[in-house]
């Protein structure tokens, strides 16, 4: 057919296979040595319902990992996907500098209700990171305002995880993602995370979580005139191989942080909306932090919008007359995107109907119990468990807990292996986990469960 190109030939077949191959004549994709894709070429979606994906092979997919923690109702909502489309025809962009539209402001006055009491003011941006980049920089504001012109510096954990763009990555410490770029990155401190699986044999989560602030305590006290912000994830450092801790550490650090004065922010991102058990993680440690991060889950996994919540005495420090050059003018083109904003209003609605948090405890106990059997492989060294994230860790010696060589990638082999089952899980490292859509049935739940199961028992089997 002269004139026409391949793709628009109406003969051109869209399957797996030719989609995959034109993929990767121009796609560069997250997280990936391309080359793998030699061997195994990405899997196209063409659509997802509830908490499946589908290819154009006509297989499907049980999303174990909620498409890297952000899908919270299932794939292609009724209710969300229609909130979104309804959007669309009424206002589908318009920049917030200057301007607002309804969904912004019942998003704001709506996560205000949720949020810990005394987060008064909702700060948009578009993704993850850049939320972790907007409360650095406020955090650093806020004390160059105040006159504090020496704090200037961050603490962050051990293990932990905020992102990837410059600022968010140098208060990360998962090396993966880190050491490349070390060069370029801000000079943080960071103290041990409190994570229990480090805990002494005997040790509860609790007092390996107080021993363990001691020594953010002697940073704080030594470092206090210097340093903005502490940040951390809390309860569970996710993208750190789904480390836990006990919520004590949290109560510890908010009085630490009020005796020294050092802002705490709250990385809520991955753990926030229900994930670890209640709506947001802090609520389990009763604690207000100054900023709060959310993104991810804010929009059920339909669109990048992220939210920075804070109170009144920070935004009061950046409230003045315009030649008092206080404002914080941090702006990204998409802050506050309305068809993100309505997807994020459709599910808190989810929310609002109740049950949620209630059926969640079912599921989680559902897996408690599937799991437990596994604590008795020999390879398996740790199985944890907060809200509906579920983690097994596994390692090449019981006693030593020595991991397997990095090289082997036995991750991408249960990876593999899940996918013939059709689940989709992405391990991270020696630990396999899940931390599924909150709408799995019984059925969905088991097969989660006893595919991460197969999965150890096949990859790690002797
Ligand atoms: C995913 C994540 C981020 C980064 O969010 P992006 O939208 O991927 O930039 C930051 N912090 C935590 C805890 C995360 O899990």
């Amino acid at each position: 057919m002269p004139g026409m190109s391949e793709a628009q030939t109406p003969a051109a077949v869209l399957n797996n296979a030719t989609l995959a191959a034109r993929d990767l004549q121009h796609v560069w994709h997250p997280c990936t040595q391309m080359r793998d894709h030699e061997q195994h070429p990405p899997i196209p979606i063409h659509h997802g319902r509830g908490p499946w994906l589908y290819d154009y092979d006509g297989r499907r997919y049980l999303d174990g990992i909620s498409s890297w923690w952000t899908n919270l109702f299932g794939h292609a909502h009724p209710e969300i996907s229609a909130a979104v489309a309804k959007q669309a025809t009424q206002l589908e962009h318009v920049l917030l500098a200057g301007f607002t539209h309804e969904p912004a402001v019942q998003l704001a006055e709506q996560l205000v209700r949720l949020a810990p009491a005394g987060l008064t003011r909702c700060f948009y941006a578009d993704n993850g990171s850049a939320a972790v980049e907007v409360a650095l920089k406020m955090s650093f504001h806020y004390w160059q305002n105040r006159g504090a012109k020496a704090k200037r510096r961050f603490l962050t954990l051990s293990n932990s995880y905020h992102g990837e763009t410059l600022g968010a990555l140098a208060v990360g410490d998962v090396p993966l993602y880190r050491q490349t770029y070390q060069p370029l990155l801000l000079d943080v401190l960071t103290a041990p995370s409190p994570d229990a699986y480090e805990r002494e044999p005997g040790e509860t989560p609790e007092a390996h979580a107080r021993r363990k602030f001691v020594a953010m305590e002697a940073l704080l006290q030594q470092h206090a005139g210097e340093l903005a912000a502490v940040i951390v994830e809390p309860l569970v450092q996710c993208a750190g191989s789904m480390r836990m801790y006990h919520p004590v550490y949290l109560q510890l650090l908010r009085d630490a942080c009020d005796r020294y004065g050092v802002h705490l922010i709250a990385d809520e991102i991955a753990v926030g909306f229900g994930r670890t058990g209640t709506l947001f993680a802090c609520e389990q440690a009763g604690i207000r932090p100054d900023f709060m991060c959310l993104s991810k889950g804010l929009t059920g996994g339909y669109l990048p919008l992220s939210a920075v919540l804070t109170g009144e005495e920070i935004y009061a420090a950046f409230y003045d007359e315009y030649a008092a050059q206080r404002a914080f003018l941090h702006s990204h083109s998409y802050t506050g995107n309305p068809l993100a904003c309505a997807a994020a209003l459709a599910t808190l609605a989810q929310f609002a109907r109740g049950g949620v948090l209630e059926s969640n405890r079912q599921l989680s106990a559902r897996m408690a119990a599937r799991i437990a059997p596994l604590a008795a492989h020999p390879h398996v060294v740790d199985i944890r468990q907060c809200g509906m994230i579920l983690a097994v860790e596994f390692a090449q010696d019981r006693a030593s807990r020595n991991p397997y060589p990095w090289q082997q990638r036995r991750g991408l082999a249960m990876h593999r292996i899940a996918l013939e089952r059709e689940v989709l899980l992405r391990p991270i490292g020696d630990v396999i986990y899940a931390m599924p859509p909150y709408v799995l049935s019984d059925d969905e739940c088991d097969l989660l469960v006893d595919t991460m199961i197969h999965c150890v028992e096949r990859v790690c089997g002797d």
